[in-house]
């Protein structure tokens, strides 16, 4: 079965200079571990895309190297190098079988008829599209979630070191897209493939990867697991792109930052931070807000209860009053019967579940 390689992507920049000049990736640096499943995360225009067509070869960087293990494929052309592809527009040929779809490229290769066959077999079953009953459709006669099964196989099929996707499953409906993530885990343990999975979708990416790299703007702002990143983003932009971040603007004068009366010492965040004159950003999760709590221990929040939007288990609660801006809790709702809007509550925050950020 194939084995992944390791992927090193070195000081990569890339400015397109047709109609203007957009810097799409500046000085972006990777480590991606051999059989990982990574997914490089951004929103829309941030140079993903660019990045994945550089590492597969498909576009010449400005500057910088890529490396597949210790080999430096930066001048090798897609076709040399050991990668597999899966778009969204799946370029399958709808009037063609599954089986020619996935044959196509080992025919070209000049794989003999039987091996090649073997082969289709092998890659339909691991994607469990079994051979007897879908080789011979038309790609036209399968479903969407079908048709990036094959999509799928096809990329597999010739024992890719490093399967490259991106945004496969963007178009289809969030229940296939979740069984296909799923299926998508199951084919690197059992290929054991070095998967790089491009998507502007935060949750996707959370539930997908091993690892992440998040982008903005051309810049690689932070790389770690899915928990890393999203409980310890590197900045703003991080935190809130995954998931729903509450950030107060605060003035901080020797060291301390103040919001209505409560005094918190920044040099128990991070000891830098101490005598810090100037603007500092604080942030926490809505779901780090507790509706009680040991005021001589944690960070009291008085505010105004102005919304209230209840999701099943769980229960939004947007307050005002507390800072620069409003900011929102989401609390058990068990534990949030009682609350009303227009109230005035008191709130808590561990100190451990607040970030700082100076900008
Ligand atoms: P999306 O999620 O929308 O696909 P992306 O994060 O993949 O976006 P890229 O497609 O890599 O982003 O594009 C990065 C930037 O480079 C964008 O501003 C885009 O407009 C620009 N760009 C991409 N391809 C070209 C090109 N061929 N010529 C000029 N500019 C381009």
């Amino acid at each position: 079965m194939v084995r992944g390689v390791s992927v090193r992507v070195e000081d990569v920049s890339k400015t397109y200079k047709d109609r203007g000049t957009t810097t799409a990736l500046k000085s972006v640096k990777l480590d991606i571990r051999a059989g990982e499943l990574f997914s490089i995360l951004g929103p829309s225009g941030c140079g993903k895309t660019t990045l994945l067509r550089i590492i597969a070869g498909l576009l010449k960087p400005d500057a910088g190297r890529v490396f597949f293990d210790e080999l430096d494929v930066t001048d090798k052309p897609a076709y040399e190098r050991p990668i597999g592809m899966v778009f969204q527009d799946l370029a399958l040929f709808p009037h063609l079988t599954v089986y020619k779809n996935v044959s196509f490229g080992l025919e070209i290769a000049g794989w003999p008829k039987d091996k090649a066959e073997r082969r289709v077999k092998e890659v339909l079953e691991l994607v469990r599209l079994p051979f007897d009953v879908f080789a011979h459709r038309r790609i036209s006669q399968l479903s969407g979630g079908q048709q990036q099964r094959v999509a799928l196989a096809r990329a597999l099929a010739r024992d890719p070191s490093v399967l490259l996707l991106d945004e496969p499953f963007s178009h289809l409906d969030y229940k296939i897209r979740i069984e296909l993530i799923r299926e998508l885990k199951r084919l690197q343990r059992e290929t054991g493939v070095t998967m790089i999975y491009v998507t502007h979708d935060q949750n996707e990416a959370m539930m997908l990867s091993d690892r992440l790299a998040v982008m903005y703007e051309g810049v690689l702002q932070q790389v770690g697991s899915p928990l890393e990143v999203y409980t310890r983003p590197a900045n703003e932009f991080v935190a809130s792109f995954l998931g729903e971040a509450n950030i107060i603007s605060v003035e901080a004068r020797g060291g301390v930052a103040e919001v209505k009366g409560v005094k918190i010492d920044l040099s128990l965040f991070s000891p830098e931070l101490s005598g810090y004159d100037g603007r500092v950003l604080l942030f926490f999760r809505p779901e780090d807000v507790k509706l009680s709590g040991d005021p001589s221990r944690m960070i009291q929040l008085e505010a105004v209860v102005i919304e209230k939007t209840f999701l099943g288990p769980l229960t939004k609660i947007v307050l005002d009053g507390w800072g620069d801006v409003k900011f929102e809790a989401l609390a058990p709702t068990r534990e949030s019967w009682g609350i009303e809007v227009g109230e005035r509550v008191r709130m808590y925050l561990e100190p451990s579940s607040v970030k700082i950020f100076t900008r």
